[in-house]
């Protein structure tokens, strides 16, 4: 194939964990891609494997300053994801998910190009409607911790809908529930990665609270499919619609799940809950399920294996964790 014959995808933190991820398949795919990121917390190690593939380009570059590249579609992914992260410089994150979506919906606007966005349930907050259907307007604290993530990707929600309005920008909103597999950052703070990485290292898994607070996980590989499949739906169908695995557990479960896994030594340590942790996540997919007919396809069990394997190798490669 010759290279313009190849549809030309630029995809906004590449070298993170969903878009490494994403930047894989959309090669597999036959796409010529663009990854750009400022790596944040997105690291190069993620795309190495990519470097030497003709089709694969990396632009080192903060959304929050204005881009001008020509391609055919657009993910915007660039946003630090685990609160650990998005609390370091909160006002970064602000700036990231408003400024970064103002800059790729005025190059999606000059170029025609579909765009993407990867929102969260965090725009659901500390949600009082459960499982969280995309109708539901969440409950979120406009002035707390979690603000400058929630209130920044709902922000950028509404930019989104408004281009679409107001200048028929052909747009896509996906709200991403928590998502887990290879390539998560180790230090993130994130319950999975936390989780596993504490028990293989015989330490105390530190569960937040009484663990009673519920989550739903979703492989890595079933949520690529899902943006991807997106993106590639009809122009009328832009969302938001939800991606995660409406199956819930607490915890406490995950905790005791991968102990199990990793016959770990570990015991369970608690410590104070968060300030704004949602008591409850669950997303309802009827819309993925009807439009796209997609629903997530790995077991918890099996995808916690492809992720314990992973955090197992850093770890025996000496990686400092
Ligand atoms: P990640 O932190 O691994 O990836 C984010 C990437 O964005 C990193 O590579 C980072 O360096 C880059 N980045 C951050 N700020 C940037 C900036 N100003 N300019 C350019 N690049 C920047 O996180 P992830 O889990 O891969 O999340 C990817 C996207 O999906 C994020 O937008 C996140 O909000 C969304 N999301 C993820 C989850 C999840 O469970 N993983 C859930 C909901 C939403
Ligand atoms: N959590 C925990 N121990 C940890 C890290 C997280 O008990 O070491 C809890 C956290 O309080 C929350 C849940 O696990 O209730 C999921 O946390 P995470 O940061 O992964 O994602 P989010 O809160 O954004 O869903």
């Amino acid at each position: 194939m010759k290279s313009r014959d190849r549809k030309r995808v630029l995809i906004t933190g590449g070298a993170g964990f969903l878009g490494s991820h994403l930047c894989e398949a959309l090669l597999g795919h036959g796409s010529e891609v663009l990854c750009l990121d400022n790596y944040f917390t997105g690291n190069k190690a993620n795309i190495a494997h990519l470097m030497d593939d003709p089709y694969f380009e990396t632009i080192r570059h903060d959304v929050t300053f204005p881009l001008y590249v020509e391609v055919d579609e657009i993910y915007n992914l660039a946003c630090p994801a685990s609160p650990i992260h998005y609390q370091h410089d909160p006002v970064q994150t602000t700036k990231t998910s408003v400024h970064g979506a103002i800059n790729m919906l005025g190059l999606s606007k000059r170029i025609g190009a579909p765009i993407l966005q990867a929102s969260t349930s965090e725009v659901y907050g500390d949600p009082s409607v459960h499982p969280q259907q995309e109708t539901y307007w969440g409950n979120v604290n406009p002035v707390g911790l979690r603000a400058c993530y929630d209130e920044g990707k709902r922000c950028a929600e509404t930019l989104f809908f408004d281009y679409h309005r107001q200048h028929g920008l052909p747009i896509k909103v996906l709200r991403i529930f928590n998502t887990y597999g290879p390539r998560m950052h180790p230090n993130d703070g994130r319950v999975v990665s936390n989780f596993i990485v504490q028990a293989l290292k015989n330490e105390p898994i530190t569960v937040f609270g009484d663990g009673s607070q519920s989550r739903s996980f979703c492989f890595v590989s079933d949520m690529i499919n899902v943006m991807v499949q997106f993106m590639e739906s009809a122009p009328e169908f832009i969302g938001p619609m939800n991606a995660g695995n409406p199956t819930e557990f607490t915890i406490s479960e995950l905790a005791n799940t991968i102990i199990d896994l990793t016959g770990s030594t570990s015991r369970i340590e608690r410590q104070p809950l968060p300030s704004d942790d949602p008591k409850q996540r669950c997303p309802d997919i009827s819309l993925a399920r009807e439009h796209l007919s997609w629903e997530p396809k790995v077991p918890l069990r099996e995808g916690l294996q492809h992720t314990v394997d992973y955090f197992d190798a850093l770890l025996s490669h000496g990686t400092k964790i």
